[in-house]
């Protein structure tokens, strides 16, 4: 190499990075007094000795192959593909992580390449205490939800106990009316306790991003069914008017986190109006499914409505609050965030609200061509009596669902395996129905036992599957059962007695 000029030389030298100039052969032609202080050479041990006197040995045959692609094509760049794969060895056999920029020249006839060379170790320490701190959220978000899983089965299952006992109470003291008053407010701390423990549970496992929706085709009238079961008794002992429009519709959704959706905005409907009516229904644009929930409700002022979709967030103060706790419409926006849906609300104080759920065109099936063409609301079922065997492995579920669906007047017949209960259904009649829990001793479900039971029996046996693993349950159960309802638990007793009397009318 011909001689650097002596201001070339010092510049070079100023440069904060160690820097080394190599020739096509592979020797060092410059070294700066970083480099030299790098690697532990004095700059004269450096010059004119080939630069694999700086690379661990192991790399040698690598380096080589390295150097002669990028001698074919020359360019300014990172050395390595991977920053992780370069090592460099210093005088005393030490090695160092290191990044390696080149930048290629040519003087004369002779071609270069200078090298910029830093000491990755901090950087590194730095990327590991970041994976090990990564290491640990992702450690203590297992953890989480190795919570939410127990707290949602563990916590729900007593709660459903103490909410069947308490409704046979209410049952029981009918005639004593200053005793019925204590049992009744007694149920509406269960009420807010089961609200909000679910609620919580809803929105930490949202949030915890552990929830993957499992797309299937599901029949929106199914939902609206679904959601009718649910919703009408409420409806009804507010005299409000709950129509559902009927539907040919088939979305392609996760049908348990849609149902969770559509189930807060009309729990909302229903809980904020006192008269007129609450209606679902959908309609289709160019570029959207959109599915309308309305009320005659109370609105909300203007200058709130940015805030509803907040977490803790009411507007207030209305004494509906007791009957929320402000998670409701933070699990839509979470759940249409998953689903990759939109939601606008619209809303007039004192007159009513409107939210519109957007849902992207191309999630309606084919399967849609019967779509109604007028709105055409669906009927609330007449009651009718009915038997019920109940399946339930845990006594004091068993014992509490058993006397309260006996005080309804409900004849009920208890089993606690399966084989009890295959036995007891022998003698059902068609309209009798199976009620069962979903996780089962062993590993058999309460799925399982339908399905055997509705083969030995050659018909669609009405069941209610009750669970405290909702998830478990979703994981499962993809489309909806014919003449089956799913319901979580802490079962609300009301929807309860209506499922029963839906499934017993069909
Ligand atoms: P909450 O548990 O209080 O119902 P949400 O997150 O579901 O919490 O809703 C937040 C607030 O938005 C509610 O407290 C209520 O004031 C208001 N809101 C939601 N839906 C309606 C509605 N359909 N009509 C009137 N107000 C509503």
């Amino acid at each position: 190499m011909r001689e650097i000029s002596a201001i070339a030389q010092k510049l070079l030298q100023l440069t904060p990075d160690a820097l080394l100039v190599v020739d096509e052969q592979g020797i060092i032609q410059f070294s700066n007094e970083a480099a030299s202080n790098l690697f532990g050479y004095t700059i004269e041990r450096l010059i004119g000795r080939p630069i694999m006197l700086l690379i661990p040995e192991r790399f040698h045959i690598r380096h080589a192959a390295h150097v002669s692609s990028y001698l074919r094509e020359p360019s300014n760049r990172e050395m390595g593909s991977r920053i992780t794969d370069l090592f460099a060895q210093r005088f005393d056999g030490s090695e160092f992580p290191a990044g390696i920029r080149l930048a290629p020249f040519q003087d004369g006839e002779e071609r270069f390449v200078a090298a910029s060379i830093r000491d990755m170790t901090e950087h590194f320490s730095i990327s590991d205490a970041l994976i090990g701190a990564r290491e640990v959220a992702d450690r203590a978000n297992r953890a989480k939800s190795r919570f939410l899983a127990t707290a949602s089965h563990d916590l729900r299952q007593p709660l459903q106990a103490i909410r069947m006992l308490n409704a046979s109470m209410q049952n029981l003291t009918k005639h004593a009316p200053d005793l019925n008053d204590l049992v009744c407010r007694q149920e509406q701390a269960i009420d807010s306790a089961t609200r909000l423990l679910n609620a919580l549970l809803d929105i930490s496992r949202l949030e915890s991003g552990t929830v993957e929706p499992e797309l299937t085709a599901v029949k929106l009238a199914d939902v609206f069914s679904d959601l009718e079961g649910e919703f009408e008794a409420s409806a009804a002992m507010k005299n409000l008017q709950l129509g559902f429009m009927n539907t040919g519709i088939v979305l392609r959704t996760d049908r348990m986190l849609f149902l969770q959706l559509l189930q807060n905005l009309i729990g909302n409907a229903v809980k904020y109006t006192e008269s007129g009516h609450v209606r679902v229904s959908y309609a289709i644009d160019t570029d959207d499914v959109i599915v309308i929930i309305e009320d005659t409700g109370m609105g909300i002022a203007e200058d709130k409505v940015c805030h509803i979709f907040d977490e803790y967030y009411q507007v207030g103060p209305h004494d509906t609050h007791r009957l929320g706790v402000g998670l409701g419409l933070a699990i839509v926006r979470e759940i249409s965030r998953l689903l990759g849906y939109s939601i606008a609300v619209s809303s007039k104080l004192g007159d009513g609200t409107s939210f519109r759920v957007r849902i992207p065109r191309q999630r309606l099936l084919p399967e849609s061509e019967a779509v109604a063409t007028n709105a055409n609301f669906l009927r609330p079922k007449p009651p009718s009596r009915c038997r019920v065997v109940l399946l339930e492995d845990n006594d004091s579920v068993r014992m509490a669902t058993e006397l309260f669906l006996s005080l309804e007047g409900i004849e009920t017949r208890s089993a606690v395996t399966a084989s009890d209960a295959e036995i007891l259904m022998e003698d059902m009649r068609p309209n009798d129905v199976f009620i069962t829990d979903y996780h089962l001793q062993g590993k058999l479900t309460g799925l399982d036992v339908l399905v055997r039971l509705r083969a030995a029996q050659n018909r669609d046996v009405p069941a209610i599957l009750l669970s405290g693993d909702l998830q478990a349950l979703k994981r499962v159960v993809k489309t909806s059962i014919k003449n089956c309802r799913f319901l979580g638990k802490p079962v609300d007793t009301k929807a309860l007695l209506l499922a029963i009397t839906d499934l017993s009318a069909r």
